[in-house]
This record gives C-alpha cells, sequence and structure tokens, in this order.
C-alpha cells in the first residue's frame, strides 16, 4: 500500500475555458473577431462543458473584447456547452441578454485597493450591482458565475485575509450564484493556502458550487489544483495555450494552461470528458492568430515530441 493515496480524490473534473475571454482581455495582440469565433469553434468540439466566450463590458474599457455580440452571433452553440459571458452592470446583461446569451458571470475581488482599481467600485458598491445583475439574470433564467479575484494575494495590498474571502464569497452565495470561482489572480497562492481557503469557504457553501482559478506565475498552479482537489473541489478555470499574461508581472506567465491541466488530470485518472488534443488544435489556431507561441508547457512538448517523429 502506498503512503500516498490519491482515491479520495474527485472522480470527474469540470474545466470552465478562459482563454477567449480572461486570456485575450490580457493579451497584447488584438484578434480578428472571425479568429475568436473559430478559436471557439474549436473549444467546443474538443469537448469542454463551460467557456468563457466573451464581456459585455463598455467596448472603450477593453478594446480586445469590443466584439461581444458579434462573436456570440457567430460561434456554433453545442448543445450541452455553457457560453458564458462576463456582465460586470445592468446594461452588459441586457446587452448579453439581446445577444441569446443565457449564462453569466459577474466579477469581482477580496481586497479593497484591486476593486477600486480594476472596475472602480469599493467591495461593497461592487456587491450591491451584482445582487440586481444576479437577481434579473437569475429571474430571466440564466446561469450565473461570480468571480471572487485576489484571494490568495492582492497586487497593491499583499497578503488577504481568509476571512475577507469569505465575506465577499459569501455575499454572493447568498445572491443564489451557481458557481463562485476562487481566484489567484497574481499566482502567489500555495498548496497550504489552498487548503486554509477552501476548508474555510465549505463551512458556507455546498463544494459542488466552488472552482478555483490558479495562475502559475510562480509555477504553483497545478500543485494547486492537487491541493484543491483533496478539499474535493472539482471545478477548474484554465485557459488554452496559457493564454492571457499576467497584467501584474508583464512577461510573467498568468493563467494555468488548459493543456497543463489535462495532462495531470489525464495522467491521475480523472475525467474531464475533453480531449487534449482538441485544446491542441485551439491554442496552435490562435497562436497562429496572435504571433505567439502558446506558453503551455504540455502543448510545447507534444509539438517537440511531434516534430521529432
Ligand atoms: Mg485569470
Amino acid at each position: 500500500m502506498s503512503a500516498l493515496s490519491l482515491t479520495e480524490l474527485p472522480a470527474r473534473v469540470k474545466i470552465v475555458e478562459m482563454g477567449p475571454r480572461d486570456g485575450l482581455q490580457n493579451e497584447a495582440a488584438v484578434v480578428k473577431t472571425a479568429d475568436k469565433v473559430r478559436f471557439i469553434d474549436l473549444l467546443s468540439a474538443s469537448g469542454l462543458a463551460a467557456i468563457e466566450a466573451t464581456s459585455f463590458v463598455r467596448p472603450s474599457a477593453i478594446p480586445q473584447l469590443d466584439d461581444a455580440e458579434a462573436v456570440m452571433a457567430a460561434i456554433e452553440r453545442r448543445p450541452g456547452v455553457t457560453y458564458l459571458a462576463l456582465t460586470p452592470n445592468m446594461r452588459g446583461l441586457d446587452r448579453a441578454r439581446s445577444a441569446g446569451v443565457r449564462a453569466v458571470a459577474v466579477f469581482t475581488a477580496a481586497s479593497e485597493s484591486f476593486t477600486k482599481r480594476n472596475i472602480n467600485m469599493t467591495i461593497a458598491e461592487s456587491l450591491a450591482t451584482f445582487a440586481t445583475v444576479v437577481r434579473d439574470a437569475r429571474r430571466d433564467g440564466m446561469w450565473v458565475r461570480a468571480y471572487v479575484s485576489t484571494a490568495f494575494g492582492c497586487p497593491y495590498e499583499g497578503a488577504v485575509e481568509v476571512d475577507a474571502v469569505v465575506r465577499v464569497a459569501s455575499a454572493l452565495a447568498e445572491f443564489g450564484v451557481d458557481e463562485i470561482s476562487i481566484g489567484d489572480t497574481i499566482g502567489v497562492a500555495t498548496p497550504r493556502g489552498v487548503v486554509e481557503v477552501a476548508g474555510a469557504l465549505q463551512a458556507h457553501m455546498p463544494v459542488e458550487r466552488l472552482a478555483m482559478h490558479f495562475h502559475d506565475t510562480r509555477g504553483t498552479a497545478l500543485a494547486n489544483v492537487v491541493a484543491a482537489l483533496q478539499m474535493q473541489i472539482s471545478i477548474f478555470d484554465s485557459s488554452a495555450g496559457g493564454l492571457g499574461g499576467c497584467p501584474y508581472a508583464p512577461g510573467a506567465t498568468g493563467n494555468l494552461a488548459t493543456e497543463d491541466l489535462l495532462y495531470m488530470l489525464d495522467g491521475m485518472g480523472i475525467e474531464t470528458g475533453v480531449s487534449l488534443e482538441g485544446i491542441r488544435a485551439a491554442s496552435r489556431y490562435l497562436s497562429g492568430a496572435i504571433g505567439r507561441e502558446p506558453v503551455s508547457r504540455a502543448y510545447r512538448a507534444l509539438e517537440a515530441a511531434a516534430a521529432r517523429a
């Protein structure tokens, strides 16, 4: 009997693909609408159950995502796939509704300075805004996700208290959101912090509603995924190719790459329903469109092996 037993881990994981929104939002290159649509269609074909496709933010605020309506109109919406769009306010929700979006997401943080600089609201103001957005979205039968970023550290304040994460996440849970994604926005988390935060949150909400959004800025993302799995978390955010970078450490790695996550989960015998080859094809396409190789380690290893064969 081995000392390390992995038998208590979830048998199945849901991956929420962040590339088209969180990824492209943080890339310098502005991608043509047709390339985004092709990228999303390739991701859909890989077996992903959830893809964050775009953001209905004011177009001048994030030029990379100023074509939300056009993207939503052109993608092939496969049955069984949830196509999420970020809706920062009621105007965004109205636009999303008109575009036929059935799943929306709201975005706040666990630290005041980040929330102020990122969305120009206090945490309390952001929660007041989202209470209305979530209420109306739910009334329309939409599926709703909420993000709590800077849960493990803030670029302006440093360490973030676990209690601060619990307060914000609990408020969002009370609004009745379907899923809450806890984000390591600057990639500083280590497994110990993941266990602490996941443990504290589980006293306030069902673990089935909790997702983790790790960044690999300091190389700890996959270790954090294993720690979260041990806490029975079974929903993880990742970005095809590792698209996105880290806005707070230019040149550094940001979002955990979907290929790296999949390679590990496949090897651990944890089901995802997602084809690594399919994600690789989507990353290869997008990398051609932005003129940059994906930072995903698994992607690079697979490409290098294929080139030698
Ligand atoms: Mg991210």
